[in-house]
């Protein structure tokens, strides 16, 4: 047997007819670039993310930095994140001139541990960026409470969280504005790159169509120094045709993520948490295990897919090397690093797969 971490194939084959026809349609309309499936994915995913505004980009990455440019936030300024996430979180505020300022992580959650967020603010600070990783969402309330408190802005990265809910309120609508990603192995992924801003803020959304497209509102007219950064017509219009499942293959999902904890509660790994106050959509299905190495080789030779996210946190990437943090700074985010071990997850997976991998992992 064999079992993918994540079969993108099988996604294709259940929707080809719909995907094929897309595709059809925007060479059919000779409209490449910020035509009308850009527009009509714009108010499909808004109104998903109970949300007045999305504006598409190119991908996951430019929607954050283009939030903090559009709120002007920059050089001399510090951005709170967390120390546990994909390095794009951090990406964004270096690119935007602005520091990373990590937040190690709730032990249970895996995010950003909100009574460990004052202890970070300074003068300089002007937002926080809470990550909702693996498809859980970040503990939000007390959050905004803080933001507001210190009058910062609350920007959500829910690059791995699309559709899931917080206290029955949809990611991605719960702080000023939000960062999308359609990477294909997303939950709502495309045929290559893509992203999107989704916002409440009127003032910023316009801010950021301009600077997505040139810093232009009216074509040959700069505003400002802008950037390129659009969601293409055919991204957009694959888009749209995976947006009509993705409740579904959230459910589907689930179901996987239900399989494996009941079969392996009792057993010696740490198994995901969830609040009462989260709706996750499992993007990823992460445990902690003590022997990492053995249980991946184990998997490996019985056939099955496993990643670690993430093997190195940012602060002891290279990239940060300037930021001068050390072995052991940021000791929560560094033992999950060491620990975690995604197993296989997504809406293709069967139970006879799930099946097969809880019996490999306790074998
Ligand atoms: C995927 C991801 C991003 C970046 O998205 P891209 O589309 O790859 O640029 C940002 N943050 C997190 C947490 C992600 O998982």
């Amino acid at each position: 047997m064999k079992i993918q971490f994540l079969d993108l194939k099988a996604a294709y084959i259940e929707l080809k007819d719909g995907l094929d026809a897309a595709y059809s349609r925007v060479m059919e309309s000779a409209r490449y670039i910020l035509g009308n499936e850009i527009e009509a994915f714009e108010t499909e995913f808004a109104e998903y993310c109970e949300a007045r505004n999305c504006i598409g980009v190119g991908n996951g990455l430019d929607a954050l930095h283009l939030i903090l440019r559009g709120y002007g936030i920059g050089t001399g300024d510090e951005v709170v994140v967390p120390s546990n996430t994909f390095i794009a979180t951090w990406l964004a505020v270096t690119y935007a001139g602005a520091t990373p300022v990590p937040v190690e992580p709730d032990e249970r959650t895996y995010n950003i541990d909100p009574a460990r967020i004052e202890a970070a603010i300074t003068s300089r600070t002007k937002a926080i960026m809470p990550v909702h990783l693996y498809g859980q969402p970040a503990d939000m309330d007390p959050i905004l409470a803080i933001a507001s408190r210190y009058g910062l802005k609350v920007i959500e990265d829910a690059a791995q969280a699309h559709g899931a809910r917080y206290r029955g309120r949809r990611t991605g609508s719960l702080g000023d504005a939000a960062g999308f990603s359609f990477y294909p192995g997303k939950n709502l992924g495309t045929i290559g790159d893509g992203g999107a801003i989704v916002t409440n803020d009127d003032q910023l959304a316009d801010k950021i169509r301009m600077l997505r497209n040139y810093g232009c509102r009216q074509k040959y007219v700069n505003e400002c120094k802008g950037f390129n950064s659009r969601l293409d017509e055919l991204q957009a219009a694959f888009l749209r045709v995976k947006l009509t499942c993705l409740d579904e293959w959230n459910i589907r999902r689930s179901t996987i993520a239900e399989a494996y904890s009941m079969a392996l509660t009792g057993s010696a790994l740490v198994l995901p948490f969830v609040p009462d106050y989260a709706e996750p959509v499992w993007h990823l299905y992460v445990i902690q295990c003590a022997n990492r190495g053995g249980l991946q080789e184990k998997l490996t030779g019985a056939g099955i897919g496993s990643l670690i996210h993430y093997p190195i946190p940012p602060h002891l990437q290279a990239a940060y090397k300037e930021l001068e943090y050390g072995d052991g700074e940021l000791p929560l985010c560094e033992s999950l690093a060491q620990n975690v071990l995604s197993l296989p997850m997504g809406p293709h997976m069967s139970e006879v797969d799930s099946s097969y991998v809880v019996e490999v992992i306790v074998r």
